[in-house]
């Protein structure tokens, strides 16, 4: 989402997105794991305020939450938003450098307020969120299909934020089919305190089945019912995720005592969310959540 701020510098809202669907169906020659998800972008954003400079580099700081400045401190180091050229936003920044010889430099600002370590892929967003903004400010030109390469380069769920609509992902992520449904979707979210390294979930994931594919979840959702949308929402990192974090155990034995119409971890953990009905019943379940202050809930709608 880009909005002009005039003088040729941008704002660029970021969006968090949930997994509703996930299974991994093996892992493939080049190290990387075959998958088949459907994601959903939501309200909860990160923002990059971004301007051209007339020096030749880029020129970062980042804000709030898990940064070391103005947000709330996190207790483990995944939970941590790098600061300097290990940020995906540089590294986003870097890259299109690198493949268009631009020498242009930029000033960036990053506010998060998505966790890190979350499976809400907040840091594959934000480098998406730089590669639109910057091939906006530095006038390159380039083409969607151009942008969804680099954006691939940077990771597996770079791709999906390029549009950030709905969308059934294959491949290692890469292949996105953007879907469409009417019904729009409340969720409660909980990210506990403590974070979870993808890396290290996907090395205990062992591929599991479930009778419904990401297809089916997409065709139940498109005729708007949620009831068995929520008993179709899948997830074969959970058990990996489940025995490295007793969080995300936690989360999932309480959650399946709350009145919601399903619930699941997104992505790699360690959020994990509930399916309601509508904003006031999302209310009701996040107050009883954060009476157990098992972490930071949100109350987030999907993006239209
Ligand atoms: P996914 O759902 O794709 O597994 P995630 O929510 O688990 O993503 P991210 O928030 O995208 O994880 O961050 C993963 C790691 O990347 C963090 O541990 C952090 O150290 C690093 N990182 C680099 N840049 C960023 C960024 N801009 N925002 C968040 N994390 C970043």
């Amino acid at each position: 989402m880009l909005c002009h701020l005039g003088n040729n510098s941008l704002t660029v809202h970021a969006p968090a997105k949930v997994n509703l669907f996930l299974k991994v169906l093996g892992r493939r020659a080049d190290g990387f794991h075959e998958l088949e998800t459907l994601m959903v972008p939501i309200g909860l954003y990160d923002t990059l305020h971004l301007e051209p400079a007339s020096f030749e580099h880029i020129e970062f700081s980042v804000w709030g939450h898990g940064a070391a400045r103005g947000g709330k401190s996190v207790v483990d180091q995944q939970s941590e938003i790098p600061e300097g050229r290990t940020n995906l936003v540089v590294r986003a920044a870097e890259t299109l450098r690198e493949a268009t010889g631009t020498s242009a430099g930029a000033r960036i600002v990053l506010h998060k307020r998505i966790p890190a370590a979350a499976g809400l892929a907040g840091g594959s967003s934000d480098a998406a969120a730089a590669l639109l903004g910057l091939n906006q400010i530095w006038r390159l030109g380039l083409s969607q299909a151009q942008l969804h390469d680099l954006a691939a380069r940077l990771g597996s769920d770079v791709p999906f934020f390029l549009s950030s609509r709905a969308a059934i992902c294959r491949g290692r992520g890469e292949i996105v089919e953007p879907i469409r449904w009417a019904t729009r979707l409340y969720f409660v979210i909980v990210r506990p305190h403590t974070g979870l390294s993808t890396a290290e979930v996907f090395k205990h994931c062992r591929p599991t089945g479930s009778k419904w594919s990401a297809d089916d979840l997409a065709m139940t959702l498109a005729k708007g019912d949620l009831g068995l949308a929520g008993r179709q929402l899948h997830n074969c990192l959970l058990e990996p995720a489940a025995t490295l974090n007793q969080d995300v155990e936690q989360l999932r034995r309480t959650f399946a005592r709350l009145p919601v119409l399903g619930h699941m971890m997104s992505g790699s953990g360690t959020s994990y969310f509930g399916i309601c009905t509508q904003r006031k019943h999302a209310r009701t379940v996040a107050a009883r959540l954060h009476a157990t202050r098992i972490g930071s809930v949100f109350t987030v709608e999907s993006r239209p």
